[in-house]
C-alpha cells in the first residue's frame, strides 16, 4: 500500500518539534488527552439534541492502558471520533491549529530557549512523536458502522485502512522508543509515572480517566 507524505512543511515541524523537546517530553501526554477530552466534549455536546447518540454525561471516559510487554500506551476515549477525511485533515496536516500556534511562537523567539516556550502551548497530536517510533490511531466516527486505521512511523508518511471498532470514539496507541543510554521513554509505561502525569494535567481534561493496568 502507497504511503501519503505529510505536507513538506509538515515533516520539518515534525522534526523540529522532536528534537528540540528534550525535557519536557512528558507533554504529548497532555496533548493527547486534551484531544480525547475535546473530543468527548463534542459528542456529549452533539448528545444535547442529537437522542441517537444514547449516551450521558456519565458515560463518557478516558481510558489509559500501559502495556509494558508490546511497549506501548493507549489513550481511548469514546467520543466523536474521526471520519477518513478528518483523518486525513488533522493528522495529515501538522500545521492545524495547535500545532500552527506552535511554529508562529517559535519563529518569533529566535534564540528563545526551546524548551521554556514549548512547554507553554498546545503543541498537538504530532507530539506523541517525541516518545514514539510508530503511532497506530484506530478511529470510528460517530453514526458509522466504519472505523479507520491511522499508521505512521513519523516524518516519512503514513497509511489509511478501513478496520473495526465496536463503538465511535479514539485510541491512540503509541509505540514507545527503545531506551538508549542517554534516552530513557520505558518511564511512561511506569504507572506511577502516569498517574501522576495524570494529576499535573488534570486542569486540561474535563473527564474520568481511567487507568487498566495489567498485572506482570
Ligand atoms: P488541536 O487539538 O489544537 O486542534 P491537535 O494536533 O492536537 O490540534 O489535533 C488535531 C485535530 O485532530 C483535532 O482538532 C481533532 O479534530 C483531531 N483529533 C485528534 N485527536 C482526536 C481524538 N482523540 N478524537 C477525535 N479527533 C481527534
Ligand atoms: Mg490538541
Amino acid at each position: 500500500m502507497a504511503k501519503k507524505q505529510f505536507k513538506a512543511e509538515s515533516k520539518r515541524l515534525l522534526d523540529l518539534m522532536i528534537h528540540s523537546i528534550y525535557s519536557n517530553r512528558e507533554i504529548f501526554l497532555r496533548e493527547i488527552l486534551s484531544n480525547a477530552s475535546d473530543a468527548i466534549d463534542k459528542l456529549c455536546y452533539r448528545g444535547l439534541t442529537d437522542r441517537e447518540v444514547g449516551l450521558s454525561r456519565d458515560d463518557f471516559y478516558i481510558e489509559i492502558l500501559p502495556d509494558r510487554e508490546a511497549r506501548t500506551i493507549t489513550v481511548r476515549d469514546n467520543g466523536i471520533g474521526m471520519d477518513r477525511q478528518s483523518l486525513e485533515e488533522n493528522l495529515g496536516t501538522i500545521a492545524s491549529s495547535g500545532s500552527l500556534q506552535f511554529k508562529k511562537e517559535i519563529a518569533g523567539q529566535e534564540g528563545a530557549d526551546d524548551t521554556d516556550i514549548i512547554g507553554q502551548f498546545g503543541v498537538g497530536f504530532y507530539s506523541a512523536f517525541i516518545v514514539s517510533d510508530k503511532v497506530t490511531v484506530i478511529t470510528r466516527p460517530y453514526g458509522s458502522d466504519v472505523a479507520y486505521k491511522w499508521v505512521s512511523s513519523g516524518a516519512d508518511g503514513y497509511t489509511i485502512t478501513e478496520c473495526a471498532r465496536d463503538t465511535a470514539g479514539t485510541d491512540v496507541i503509541m509505540h514507545l522508543k527503545e531506551d538508549t543510554e542517554d534516552d530513557k521513554y520505558s518511564e511512561f509505561l511506569e504507572e506511577y509515572r502516569l498517574r501522576s502525569l495524570v494529576k499535573k494535567y488534570s486542569d486540561y481534561i474535563r473527564w474520568p480517566i481511567k487507568m487498566m493496568v495489567t498485572k506482570s
